[in-house]
């Protein structure tokens, strides 16, 4: 089926799968040849096409092919790329103006959307937010506000975790290739300790909540010191280490710990957060509420905006002029963030998410029945990803899951891969997505696996 609703991309932007050229065409080979020429190798591309449109759960390339989207560009156009609200609303606020610095002359757009995110973070104690321009910013941030709070310097990270890509977060993130390889020296004072991961503890998933919380809190009393320790940082539901979601018990074990100790607890929500999971933040499902939240990907429908927000005593910790940036929360991307949030409410792309993983989850289990290449699906909402091991074994099998990839690319169907091994296919479509593509990228994914 196919239908020209205009999730826009554009009017008319058809939310269908159509190849016309070899995957990449010959437009995209040409413009691939120019940025070999002039971009520098390190900054790589997952497919080879050049992007032309997007919108809905298509994103068509410069040949004219429309390939399914299940990358959402790293999970940031949740809302669909140039979002109805979104344009409207940033192109409102580029034509009264483009930037003032928030630091200089403040507006309205910066002030709201911290009061969306005191309303839409979990708790329900007082609040406060200070925006940023990318997810390492905030990151960044969140470790300042947590040192300045508690003059401690510790900063507690876990197995898989990633945070980013400058200085400070390359500490933060757990693994070398490629994040970090060659970038060195790291920064001090970043301690790493277990993660409860499931399917790969040693013991089986059974007690992996209570002995790798039992661990990880051992490892920060005997080797950092709990007086030592600024702050404990996690995603509650990794990302980039492989969309592990921790054994059920394990975050609140290690909130509680943090909370013992007047240990800042910060979830970094990049990439989980904003409907991501069926749920405005991934932590609600065990009921955590995180002393200080990190956002940024999905939070603006395609535009750079990030944040920290958290306990008000917490986040007014620093002294004025300690916080800040020449961009951090520029008011057009503060208005994108606002369309972007209005569209989340209006489309309750909440149950849009958990209704992905209900058509998706399923037939994903069904493949893993039938290729015993899978060994685990795993995830929630539109958060959801395959780990791929050499059948019979827990060796993550790379090389499977690279040709994966490849041969879905070739059939016009995004997919990204992920995983501290590099093993885990995952799978973030746009929640604005129609479930006839649903279902098409899946029988793509299936024919794929078929031929592997
Ligand atoms: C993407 C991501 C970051 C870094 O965000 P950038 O905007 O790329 O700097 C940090 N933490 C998590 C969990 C992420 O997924």
């Amino acid at each position: 089926m196919t239908t020209t609703t205009d999730l826009s991309g554009g009017p008319g932007l058809p939310q269908e799968r159509k190849l016309v050229t070899a995957i990449p065409g010959p437009k995209s080979e040409e413009l691939m040849a120019r940025k070999l020429a002039a971009v520098a190798q390190g900054v790589g591309s997952v497919m080879p096409v050049f992007a032309q449109r997007a919108g809905g759960g298509v994103l068509q390339d410069v040949d004219g092919n429309s390939l399914i989207d299940f990358g959402s560009g790293i999970a940031v156009t949740s809302v669909g790329n140039s979002a109805e609200a979104v344009v409207r609303r940033a192109s409102a606020q580029l034509t009264q103006f483009t930037h003032t610095c928030a630091m200089v002359t403040p507006y309205e757009g910066y002030v709201e959307v911290c009061e969306e995110l005191a309303k839409l973070t979990p708790g329900d104690h007082a609040k406060k937010s200070a925006l940023f321009n990318s997810g390492a910013e905030a990151v960044e941030n969140a470790v300042k506000i947590a040192r300045y709070h508690t003059g401690r310097q510790a900063i507690v990270v876990f197995d898989h975790g990633y945070h980013g890509r400058t200085n400070l977060t390359m500490a933060l993130t757990s693994k070398s290739m490629p994040y970090k390889h060659g970038f060195g020296p790291f920064a001090p004072e970043i301690y790493r300790v277990p993660v409860a991961y499931p399917f790969r503890w040693l013991t089986g998933p059974e007690h992996c909540a209570e002995e790798a919380a039992a661990q990880a809190i051992d490892q920060i009393v005997k080797q950092v010191g709990a007086g030592n320790t600024a702050a404990i940082l996690i995603e509650p539901l990794l990302g980039e280490g492989g969309f592990i979601e921790p054994a059920k018990g394990f975050l609140p074990r290690i909130a509680e710990f943090a909370r013992e100790h007047g240990i800042v607890f910060i979830a970094d929500e990049i990439q989980s957060g904003f409907c991501r999971t069926g749920q405005w933040f991934a932590s609600e499902d065990e009921g955590i509420v995180p002393d200080l939240i990190t956002t940024a990907k999905g939070m603006a429908g395609g535009l750079p905006l990030a944040a920290v927000t958290g306990r008000a005593e917490i986040m007014d910790a620093a002294h004025a002029g300690g916080l800040g940036g020449t961009y951090g929360g520029n008011p057009v991307a503060c208005a994108a963030a606002l369309g972007a949030i209005e569209t989340m409410r209006e489309l309750d792309l909440n149950a849009k998410a958990r209704r992905i993983e209900e058509i998706m989850k399923p037939r994903l289990r069904k493949l893993a029945e039938s290729h015993p290449v899978i060994g685990e699906v795993r995830g929630r909402g539109a958060m959801l990803a395959i780990e791929l091991v050499e059948p019979g074994t827990k060796n993550p099998d790379t090389k499977a899951t690279a040709a994966l990839a490849k041969a879905c690319h070739q059939e016009g169907l995004l997919v990204l891969t992920t995983g501290t091994y590099s093993n885990v296919m995952r799978f973030l479509p746009p929640l604005v997505i129609g479930e006839d593509l649903l279902h098409e990228g899946l029988d793509i994914l299936e024919g794929a696996l078929t031929r592997l």
